[in-house]
């Protein structure tokens, strides 16, 4: 079977690295709030290009945190708006709604499978305080004119970058270009954990005081509370391993752009679109998302011929039953995506004879 993505096969290509730094926080008996998180904080700070990075449980924390955060300034309240990509992870959407904010959803573009800055500002009311966008799939969700839009309507620029480390925007890493940004590094994303954690970048320096006091039961100064916080930590264990991998981060999304150039040059069957190609972005491929009317019969051959893929994602936020209230609304683009996708093979450990296996089974799909 050629996988999706080979876990075990990637974790084995620096295992000795991991065992050595894992054996050193277990020698050290420091296990949270020590130096090895305050390393991984400082060079995933310095590669995303922000002032801050506040390490936490997971990526849908960071996302929460960063909406509480503004909530606790009085910069959000209670049935704010805030504006999202329709096609997006339930995270996303529950980051929004766990806080009492109304998510607004947008449709994408079919072409870039990102959100539609052109339907975005007829979406904007009153109550609108923010965009987040999502740089779904390792692609980039961010142009200029988004920026415009957020200073003429003073509103927040979010980034949802679970799915996008390493990603750029003519060389401005994502991470770094609105106010604050929320990563993750579940074991399956670009930089992946050995278990959940996640990150919150920004330059704001009194957001990123407050996501830290919230991160840890709203406190900055031992033993006094002065937010309603969460736990949200990673242990200096992960801290250490998530420093070694980010050493490998560039290396691996080349080779992820090495597969996705050959996937480009070679899949050529009328049934299958692949999405568009732009220049701009230095797109690092989380998935590589093929598009198909037949996607489930095309699912099943590839299974038969020993090729794993993945639907990212089945059914749209808005479709699901813990947002009923949505059931109803009719979001086409989204739903057309949510139809046809189909992710294939696509990791750093992919060899040329699997590619080359990958793009001839597609190929003779009749
Ligand atoms: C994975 C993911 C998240 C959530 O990250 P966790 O670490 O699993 O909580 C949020 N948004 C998107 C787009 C994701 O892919």
């Amino acid at each position: 079977m050629i996988k999706l993505l080979d876990l075990q096969a990637i974790t084995n290509m620096h295992s000795d690295e991991y065992k050595k730094a894992v054996s050193r926080v277990i020698d050290s008996g420091w296990f949270l709030q020590g130096n090895e998180i305050k390393k991984f904080e400082t060079d995933y700070a310095q590669y995303i290009g922000t002032k801050h990075c506040i390490s936490v449980a997971n990526g849908l924390d960071a996302l929460y945190l960063i909406l509480r955060a503004y909530k606790e300034q009085g910069l959000m309240m209670d049935g704010d708006e805030i504006i999202v990509p329709a096609n997006t992870y339930i995270a996303t959407i529950i980051s929004i709604t766990r806080n009492k904010l109304v998510p607004v959803l947008v449709e994408p573009t079919w072409e870039n499978l990102e959100i539609d800055i052109d339907k975005i500002e007829t979406a904007i009311t009153p109550k609108t305080k923010g965009i987040m966008i999502v740089h779904l799939y390792g692609r980039v969700a961010y142009d200029d004119k988004l920026k415009d839009i957020c200073k003429k309507y003073r509103l927040k620029l979010l980034e949802d970058c679970a799915q996008s480390q390493g990603c750029a925007w003519k060389g401005i890493k994502t991470g770094s270009l609105g106010d604050a940004a929320a990563h993750s590094f579940y074991p399956g994303k670009n930089l992946g954990a050995f278990g959940d954690a996640g990150a919150v970048t920004t330059n704001d320096s009194e957001l990123a005081s407050i996501i830290s006091a919230l991160s840890n039961y709203g406190s900055q100064e031992k033993y006094i509370f002065k937010y309603i916080g969460i736990n949200s930590r990673i242990s200096e264990m992960d801290a250490a391993v998530l420093d070694i991998k980010l050493k490998y981060l560039d290396d691996d999304n080349k080779q992820r752009q090495r597969l996705a150039a050959y996937y480009y040059s070679n899949i050529a069957n009328p049934l299958i679109s692949l999405p568009k190609y732009i220049d701009d972005e230095n797109n690092v491929y989380h998935q590589f998302p093929i598009f198909c009317e037949r996607r489930n019969e095309l699912q099943k051959y590839l299974n038969s011929n020993n090729i794993q893929t993945l639907i990212h994602y089945p059914i749209p936020p808005h479709k699901q039953e813990c947002y009923k209230k949505w059931n109803d609304k009719s979001y086409p683009i989204t739903e057309k995506i949510h139809a046809q996708e189909l992710s294939i093979p696509m990791n750093q450990k992919i060899s040329q004879d699997e590619a080359f296996e990958v793009v001839r089974v597609l190929n003779s799909f009749k």
